[in-house]
């Protein structure tokens, strides 16, 4: 069995004692244990903070774009490597299993890219203005990298995409990181970072990886650092709420989870191009990564005269999924990554059922084809039916981390669709079906206003769309309300959790010149 280790001060730390086991979600087999008792975290967040800070600002925003794609290439000359441990310890199918990874690897390159367009040292933030009776007096906005480091706690479903999106950007802004991966599934995580370290490509001190407890790191945060939060609502809550945090106004970025709806237009006759969309989206969003992705699809509001061909179209695709092991060839579908994620989704099924009815799966633990009878964490695709989409309050508030969403009728018009899409209390992302311009110019700001991103799935553009879970990292992720208010990646705005923003005032020739200056170690 593997005992995990944590990278701190350019060194492997393993611990002696504490560990926790991470198991094969496929056969309950432990596969490996972490710990970080005995951890000097004081020490960690210094080396990080110091050495760390200094080597990156070291380099101008062209060489730290080379880093990444540095970084992206060593990953990615692991990538098979990586799948098989991925579909090990996390359950997920190969296919899932190069989303992670390659969503890994595609946004290191994508932000290695971007890194040209920034072309001078220091950031300038817009057009600079005159302040006074001539330019000789003179304004501009520049971001600055700030001065500590970037505490990165994500989630167990994205091991790999998880670190390397908030990596990407932190990088690029000049700030190190210290990675803190989910400890179910924290070999793949681990795993990454031997191979960047052995690849030699990130500068010293810049990264840092603790698998396991964050013992006294996030008391220990100050004001220029950060910390970037991916996971479950209560955690961001504890998290957000520490004295120091607050105190300080340490920088605090919160993904968390989000009732994401998809809504079928009115216009959409069954067998459009926009209706095939809509169902191989909703439910492709149900089950990849055995439904355990913040962007999946919890919501589906459909109008209510459509009701009974949408949940039977749905009910057929959803019925030839294989749920089992995903080292067996006809798995379409793996298990839920742990013990915990399955009790969990157990209750929230039976919690969604005091206002919906199942009409598609069994909503119990079922065994997996290619596993062994009773073993493993397995759970089939359940899809419910409320009859009163107002009422059914549960679907509105449960966020059931697996297999699992909601049909819920509407009354075909914009305004009760946004409404209800309000009734989530803020998503990730909403994906609207319509070709009905008018009907989506409608229902666009009022669903806006509780979406971080809205997909408006169309025949124009079904050819190309990717489904409505892909968070590309040219638009932004993050959203608003109990979806955390944070706003990770879109371009270049993903570097602002990174940078201080400073107005300088002065001469005009003076602030030009030092806009294009090195910034100091
Ligand atoms: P979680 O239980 O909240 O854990 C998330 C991370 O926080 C893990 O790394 C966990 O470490 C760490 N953590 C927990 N308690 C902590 C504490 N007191 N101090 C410091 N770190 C702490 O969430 P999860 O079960 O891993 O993930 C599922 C949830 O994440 C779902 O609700 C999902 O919607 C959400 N999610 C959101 C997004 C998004 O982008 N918005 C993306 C993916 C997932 P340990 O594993 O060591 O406990």
């Amino acid at each position: 069995m593997k005992t995990l280790k944590s990278y701190v001060c350019e060194a492997w730390y393993e611990a002696p004692e504490g560990h926790v086991p991470l198991r094969d979600p496929s056969t309950e087999e432990v596969i490996a244990q972490a710990s970080t008792a005995g951890l000097d975290f004081a020490a960690t967040l210094n080396h990080a903070r110091t050495v760390g800070g200094s080597s990156l600002r070291k380099l101008d925003v062209a060489e730290r774009g080379q880093v990444l794609n540095a970084m992206s290439k060593a990953l990615h000359a692991c990538r098979e490597e990586l799948i098989d441990l991925s579909m090990k310890n996390t359950g997920v199918t190969r296919k899932d299993a190069k989303f992670d990874l390659d969503g890994a690897t595609g946004t290191l390159a994508y932000y290695g890219h971007l890194s040209k367009e920034l072309g001078g040292e220091m950031i300038l933030d817009g057009e600079g203005v005159a302040l006074g009776r001539s330019a000789r007096f003179w304004g501009q906005h520049v971001k600055i990298p700030l001065r500590g480091a970037a505490l990165l706690i994500n989630a167990f479903n994205f091991p790999a995409w998880g670190f390397a999106e908030k990596a990407a950007c932190a990088y690029l802004a000049g700030v190190p990181v210290i990675i803190k991966p989910a400890t179910s599934t924290a070999m793949v995580a681990e795993r990454c970072v031997e191979i960047l370290v052995e690849a030699g490509v990130v500068p010293e001190g810049a990264l840092s990886l603790v698998c396991g407890s964050t013992g006294d790191l996030v008391d220990r945060l100050g004001s220029q650092d950060v910390l970037a939060f991916t996971g479950s609502a209560e955690t961001a809550l504890k998290l957000r709420s520490r004295p120091n945090l607050l105190a300080l106004s340490t920088r605090v970025n919160i993904e968390a989870d989000s009732l994401n709806a998809a809504v079928l237009g009115p216009d959409v006759e069954p067998g459009s191009e926009s209706w095939n969309l809509f169902l191989r989206d909703v439910s492709l969003e149900m089950t990849q990564k055995t439904g355990q992705k913040c962007t999946a699809v919890r919501r589906i509001l459909v109008p209510a005269d459509r009701m009974g061909e949408v949940a039977e179209a749905l009910g057929e695709r959803l019925g030839a999924v294989v749920t089992g092991d995903p080292r067996h060839e006809s798995v379409t579908m793996g298990p839920l990554a742990t013990a915990d994620q399955l009790a969990d989704t157990l209750e929230g099924v039976a919690r969604l059922s005091e206002s919906a009815r199942i009409v598609h799966g069994t909503g119990e633990r079922i065994d997996g084809t290619g596993a062994a009878a009773g073993k493993g964490y397995f759970f089939g695709p359940v899809l419910l039916q409320a009859d009163d989409a107002r009422k059914a309050q549960a679907v509105h508030e449960r966020e059931v981390f697996g297999p699992v969403s909601t049909l819920l009728p509407y009354d075909g018009k914009a305004a009760e669709a946004a409404a209800l899409v309000g009734l989530g209390g803020g998503c990730l992302v909403t994906s609207i079906y319509s070709d009905d311009q008018a009907w989506v110019e409608e229902i666009v700001p009022a669903a806006g206003s509780w979406s971080g991103r809205l997909y408006l799935g169309s025949t124009k553009m079904a050819a190309q769309a990717p489904s409505s879970g892909v968070a590309l990292p040219q638009s932004m992720h993050g959203g608003p309300g109990r979806a955390g208010g944070g706003q990770e990646l879109g371009a270049l705005r993903g570097l602002d959790l990174y940078l201080h923003r400073v107005a300088l005032q002065g001469s005009r020739s003076m602030i030009t010149r030092l806009s294009g200056a090195r910034g100091d170690s």
